[in-house]
Formats: structure tokens, sequence, C-alpha cells
């Protein structure tokens, strides 16, 4: 019988973070699927857990994933872990669910820390709706690209950064979203020196040019204002049925094309045509 991949959340900063659940599935997996070896190991000899590691990270994923897949499908139980957070959450954790739900192995994520829902919690924006935007393209022409598609959202933003990226990328977001846009970064969660600055894209480009970014952020930006768009009235159909047919245009297809346009009822275009004749 085919073993199981669980996914194994560890702490972002505060070592407290891990969970009993956790920590009993790392103690009782055949073995673990790590990122960094080296950052994992540190992790299990806290916890007091000596566990067969295997490397498993954005280089090898292709390779490794079948390694994996192959000892899973043979009965052995994975436990997956990145180097910090929720596994597959901006990282090659991804590529190996997609692959084990692809071949019938139950897949089980064990709730815990990651650094997006701690962000946007703590961030004091709005949080009913959100997007999470992972992080950004290196490349400025699709980093550019990336946030110009944002350009209308009206849900809370959410996205990862590095810190010697920051200024870089707060000067592409204010472009596209304007300097007074609301933002919420949120600065080494869970660790001793925490902070979240609430403020504005703009303040935050002065702040952070003048004391550069230190440690890891995640940036939560808010949402456009909605854009309230007023509803055509009948005499804004009357006007427009007019000047077709002052163009040449019969009624009826006068009628049809404002009703289109206006996205108003036909009956209802028609209606306002005729008052305004009769007037
Ligand atoms: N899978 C992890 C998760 O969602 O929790 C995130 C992995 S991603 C490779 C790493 C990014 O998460 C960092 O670059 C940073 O943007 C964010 N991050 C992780 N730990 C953080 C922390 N303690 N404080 C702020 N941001 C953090």
């Amino acid at each position: 019988m085919a073993g199981m991949l669980y996914l194994v959340p560890t702490p972002i900063g505060n070592l407290g973070d891990i969970s009993e659940r956790a920590r009993k599935t790392l103690e009782e997996a055949d073995f673990i699927a790590a990122e960094d070896t080296r950052v994992s190991l540190k992790l299990l000899n806290h916890l007091g857990i000596k566990k067969s590691l295997v490397s498993y990270f954005e280089h090898n994923k292709a390779f490794k994933g079948n390694i994996i897949l192959d000892r899973i499908l043979a009965g052995e139980t994975c436990a997956l872990v990145s180097d910090a957070g929720s596994p597959a959450i901006s990282d090659p954790g991804e590529d190996l669910v997609k692959l084990c739900a692809e071949h019938g192995i139950t897949v089980c994520a064990i709730p815990g820390p990651c650094a997006v829902i701690t962000a946007l919690s703590i961030s004091g924006q709005a949080t009913g709706r959100f997007c999470f935007e992972g992080f950004l393209s290196t490349a400025k022409k699709s980093r550019k690209e990336h946030l110009e598609s944002l350009r209308n959202e009206t849900r809370t933003m959410i996205f990862y950064e590095a810190p010697h990226k920051l200024v870089a990328t707060l000067e592409d977001m204010a472009e596209v979203f304007g300097n007074d846009r609301p933002i919420s970064l949120c600065r080494e969660l869970t660790k001793l020196h925490e902070e979240v600055v609430r403020t504005t894209l703009g303040a935050a480009i002065e702040g952070y040019t003048t004391n550069p970014p230190k440690g890891e952020f995640v940036l939560v930006v808010a949402g456009a204002e909605p854009v309230v768009t007023e509803k055509p009235t009948a005499t804004d159909a009357a006007k427009r049925v007019q000047q077709l047919m002052a163009d040449g245009m019969s009624r009826k297809d006068a009628v049809k094309q404002t009703a289109k346009e206006l996205d108003l009822p036909k009956n209802v275009v028609y209606d306002a045509a005729l008052a305004i004749d009769e007037e």
C-alpha cells in the first residue's frame, strides 16, 4: 500500500510555534524532505528528532520529486518541510504536492505558521477579501507587467519580498498604485525584532531609502478604491438614439445599438426615445 505525504509547517522565526501535531508527524515519518537540509537539521536537533533527511529544492525538484514519489508509492511516509513556514506556499513543495496528487497519493496538510497569513492578520488592512501574489519577478519587465495587471485590483494584495529588492519594488508599486496607497510592511514576524510599519508607498520609499531595510518582509498593500460607474439614464439613452438616427441609422438599429452600448434593455431604450420624440 502507498504511503502518504505530510506537509509540515515549521516556525517562521519563533521556535515555540511548532505544533504538537507537526512535531509528532516529523517523529513518525519514514523520512523528511527538506528545502535546505542544514536549516531543517537545526530544527530537528532543537526538537530532539533524529530522522533521515533528503534534499528537495528548486534546482533538484524534477529529479528528486520522482525519487520521493517512488519511495511513497513503495509504502513510505514522507514529511515535507520548507526552510520556514508552510510548505508549498511560494516554495517548490507546490510541485511535489501536484506530483503526488497525480499519482493518487494522499496528501495531508498540517495547519501552522505561514508568513502570508501572519502578515495579513497583523497588517490592519482589510482582510475580508485578499489575493496572494507571492514574489514579484526579478526581471524589471515582468515585474512591471505583474503590477500593471493589479492596477484595478480592489482586494488587499500580499507580496513576499527580499530586503535588497524592497526599495525598487516599492518604487515600481508607487508608479502603478500611486504614492498615497496604504501599505503595511511586516518585518521579521514572530522574531525578536518583529515590526509592522503601517504607512503609504511614498512614505515607505522615503523611509527605507534613508534607512536601508534588513530582515524578511511581507508587504500588504491596500486594494484600489472601487470605481463607482453611474448607471446611464433614460435621457442618456434617448440622446444616443437621436444622435445615431441623425447619423443616418434607422430607429430600430439605433435602439439596438444604444441598448448594447449602455447595457440597457431594448424596450427601455425604445420607450425613452419615444418619450423624447413626443415632448
Ligand atoms: N512557505 C513560506 C510561508 O508561506 O510561510 C514562505 C517561503 S518564501 C520562500 C520566504 C518568504 O516568506 C520571505 O522572503 C519573506 O517574504 C516571507 N517570510 C518568511 N518568514 C518571514 C518572517 N518571519 N517575517 C516576514 N516575512 C517572512
